[in-house]
């Protein structure tokens, strides 16, 4: 098991937005010094909250299978950084969960980046990771995904694995057949 970072300590101990939660802070990130692949989300949802275990869920299944990483693989900090957008359940709002707390990129991301130097590539999931990337690139999320051969080998912006994206799997059927190929072979080459 690699050695727990210092900033991932500090990190798991932050209340810098507190006030604004709906529950008291549970900063969910994994990482390590060794980590090669560097997976940005959005935030925790409700049960990763509760549980404690990001991307224990139908999105982070299917997120595994796009990856074609085994669980033991997924969850072990020497190949793969799950560090979202905001490490903190943010809440739920009208049209589901709230963006993340835009106080936690600023404060964390630099000094986490820093300590990881073999991240070989950065998986983007969602506009949020998008736009914090590559502010006013693309138009549209779609866009960015469509555009996987100019980012791989170094990164790659995905779709939200969630079943409620079905609808865009659909529309976009390239998504499986080009673009999940493309990233299955980056991802097996770094790991
Ligand atoms: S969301 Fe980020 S900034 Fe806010 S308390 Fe959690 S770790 Fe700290």
């Amino acid at each position: 098991m690699p050695r727990t970072l210092k900033v991932i300590t500090e990190a798991r101990r932050c209340t810098l937005c507190a006030d604004a939660l709906p529950n008291a802070p549970r900063p969910l990130l994994q990482a390590s010094r060794q980590s090669r692949i560097l997976i940005i989300g959005q935030a925790p949802g409700r049960k990763a909250h509760e549980t404690g275990v990001p991307w224990d869920d139908a999105s982070g299944r299917r997120l595994r299978e796009w990856l074609q990483l085994t669980d033991e693989q997924f969850y072990d900090p020497a190949l793969v950084a799950l560090v979202p957008m905001g490490f903190c359940y943010p809440g739920t709002g009208n049209s589901g969960d709230l963006p993340p707390r835009p106080e936690c990129a600023p404060a964390w991301r630099p000094r986490l980046l820093k300590a990881m130097p073999d991240i070989r590539l950065t998986i983007l999931i969602g506009k949020y990771a998008l736009d914090h990337y590559h502010p006013g690139r693309y138009q549209t999320l779609t866009d960015a995904v469509r555009d996987y051969q100019k980012l791989l080998p170094t990164q790659i912006a995905l779709p939200h694995p969630s079943p409620r994206n079905n609808i865009w799997l659909k529309k976009n059927p390239w998504f499986e057949k080009q673009t999940l190929p493309a990233l299955r072979r980056q991802v097996r080459s770094d790991n």
